[in-house]
């Protein structure tokens, strides 16, 4: 592709971009696609012959767009909206367009280096102390795999050469995301050996039973590592008390990493900055900016107190890698699994620069804001019942009536493509999650997917 056509798809495909931002509101959230529709429009074999980026696009417009899931749109209230800005979108074509990958510092110094300060700008904006290392990730599940991976290292250092002396123990509340499980199964210290400790009637982990399964399985000859905090849970964004935690864990020797993969972007705004009190005298933490700091998916960002530990746990350095030490060098690949890495900070520097902290505030303190109005509308509703505090974007609610009738309007708003809800299980009920947060969502938008909801009400 020579530069003068390469600049006239470019242009083309910016003006669609924008397009796409400026009526996302006329697409449907959820596509009316069936399994199979996509493989069975394309071809089962590549092309032979080259095409045109033309005949690429048309195809685009016409057989992937009616199979897309509008994350972006302003009614998408199902998952923690991960929705990219303007800002994050540009830089990500940069980001391609260098196809850099700084496992070593010379492999990609600039990459190397502003995943250092911008991930440090977000823990002054969280207001965390000083003094955390960061790197990114794709995913929180990988961060929590690594911070898990860390903990092992921190309490058996010989399960690095050795492998997993029997017993190995993982704690976390009964309300914790499953990529802790999934952490788990990965290091080979299985699911059997994850305590989900049980949860107060706020859904927060209790500390005092935290302590005592420890203390049980310390007296059954285990070995316990680590302890798993969520600030801001999947199911109902409640926050475990990480103080505590941390007072019971430091007791006990063990590592603590904290789930703020949602959590964490709440603390941007000063006054929900006390959902991470007691973060600083953790080991490890991740947030995720791809669930609500307005950056296109993927960007997680894990963090850590020890990056001694870490390295000690990940550093391997082939021939063909060597570096020569140097006090400010850091090259990533030690700190981690993956060598490869993409210059995901590109995208996260963007959005700070571009909304700088006041506007990341602004969007974040509305959606707080916005759950509150729509659960009082719920509680004005005699119908309706909260199933959980509102604490961040996320509003759990059902029917008084039964799950039933509660699942027929999730269905019926879902099918609609109007809007798309998610669903829980709350007390053993199931449980409306209309999560608020996604960029370019309005108090209208949210009004007009409740008025939906009063039509479903039989
Ligand atoms: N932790 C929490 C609290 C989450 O809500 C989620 C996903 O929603 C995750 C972890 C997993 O995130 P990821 O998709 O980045 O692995």
């Amino acid at each position: 592709m020579q530069p003068d056509e390469f600049r006239r798809h470019g242009h083309a495909i910016i003006d669609w971009i924008a397009d796409y931002q400026a009526n996302i509101r006329q697409y449907p959230v959820v596509p009316a696609s069936v399994p199979g529709a996509l493989v069975d429009a394309l071809p089962a074999r590549g092309p032979e012959a080259p095409e045109s980026i033309e005949q690429i696009l048309r195809d685009f417009e016409a057989l992937i767009m009616p199979g897309v899931t509008h994350w972006n749109h302003p009614r998408f209230h199902s998952f923690f909206a991960i929705s990219s800005s303007p800002p994050g979108v540009l830089a990500e074509a940069l980001t391609a367009a260098l196809n850099m990958q700084h496992m070593l510092w010379k492999s990609g110094p600039a990459g190397t280096e502003l995943e250092q300060v911008t991930l440090a700008w977000l823990i002054d904006w969280m207001g965390l102390k000083p003094g955390w290392f960061g790197e990114i990730f794709d995913t929180a599940s990988i961060s929590t795999l690594h911070g898990i991976a860390a903990a092992r290292e921190f309490v058996v250092p010989a399960s690095r050469a050795q492998g997993n002396p029997v017993g190995l123990t993982v704690y976390c509340s009964q309300w914790a995301h499953t990529s802790v499980d999934k952490a788990c199964i990965m290091l080979g210290v299985g699911l059997d050996n994850l305590r989900r400790i049980e949860a107060d009637d706020q859904y927060r982990l209790k500390p005092a039973a935290l302590a005592q399964a420890i203390r049980e399985d310390r007296a059954a000859g285990r070995i316990p590592i680590c302890v798993v905090p969520t600030v801001g849970t999947t199911g109902v964004t409640s926050v475990d008390p990480v103080a505590e935690v941390v007072r019971v864990a430091r007791e006990e020797n063990l590592w603590v990493h904290v789930d703020a993969a949602y959590g964490g972007a709440a603390a941007v705004v000063p006054e929900f900055r006390h959902y991470l009190d007691g973060v600083d005298g953790a080991d490890s933490m991740v947030v995720n900016p791809h669930k609500w700091l307005f950056t296109p998916v993927d960007l997680s960002c894990f963090y850590t107190r020890r990056p001694d530990v870490v390295r000690r746990a990940f550093s391997l350095v082939p021939d063909y890698l060597k570096y020569e030490e140097d006090p400010r060098l850091v090259n990533l690949m030690d700190y981690g699994l993956p060598l490869g890495r993409r210059f995901r900070s590109l995208k996260l520097w963007f959005a700070m620069r571009y909304y700088g902290h006041e506007g990341f505030v602004r969007m974040i303190r509305n959606h707080v804001a916005w759950a509150h109005r729509l659960a009082e509308l719920i509680v004005a509703d005699e119908r309706f019942e909260l199933a959980a505090p509102v604490t961040m974007g996320l509003v759990c609610f059902r029917l008084k009536s039964s799950d039933e009738e509660t699942r027929a309007i999730v269905q019926g708003i879902n099918d609609s493509g109007f809007a798309f809800l998610s669903q829980t299980t709350v007390d053993g009920k199931f449980t409306i999650r209309w999560a608020i947060g996604t960029f370019g969502c309005t108090w209208d938008d949210i009004d007009a997917v409740w008025q939906r909801v009063l039509t479903l009400v039989p």
